[in-house]
C-alpha cells in the first residue's frame, strides 16, 4: 500500500467532513480536524503564523493542508467604499 501524500489526505479530510472551520475573522482563522489519532485544534494567529495542536508539530501537517484549501487569508482594513454592494451605490 503506498503512503498517502499530505495534499491527498488533506482533500479526503475535506470529503468526509472532517474539518470544522470555527472561526475566520481577518488573518484570524480557527478551525478543528478530526484525524487518524484524534480531534486536533488549528488555525492562524497574527504574529504566531500557522499552528497546530498535532504531534507533527510543523506547519507541514495534513490539518493546516486541509484548512489551506478552504480558507484564504484576508488582513483586517477598515472598509472601502467600494464595498457598497453596485446596486446600492446609485
Ligand atoms: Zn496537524
Amino acid at each position: 500500500m503506498t503512503r498517502e501524500t499530505i495534499e491527498a489526505k488533506a482533500a479526503r479530510y475535506l470529503a468526509e467532513g472532517r474539518l470544522v472551520v470555527t472561526l475566520v475573522l481577518g488573518d484570524e482563522v480557527t478551525a478543528v480536524c478530526t484525524g487518524e489519532t484524534g480531534a486536533y485544534d488549528l488555525g492562524h494567529t497574527p504574529g504566531r503564523g500557522w499552528w497546530c495542536t498535532c504531534p507533527v508539530r510543523t506547519d507541514r501537517c495534513c490539518h493546516l493542508a486541509a484548512l489551506w484549501l478552504v480558507t484564504i487569508r484576508r488582513p483586517m482594513r477598515p472598509a472601502a467604499p467600494s464595498a457598497v454592494p453596485a446596486s446600492r451605490a446609485a
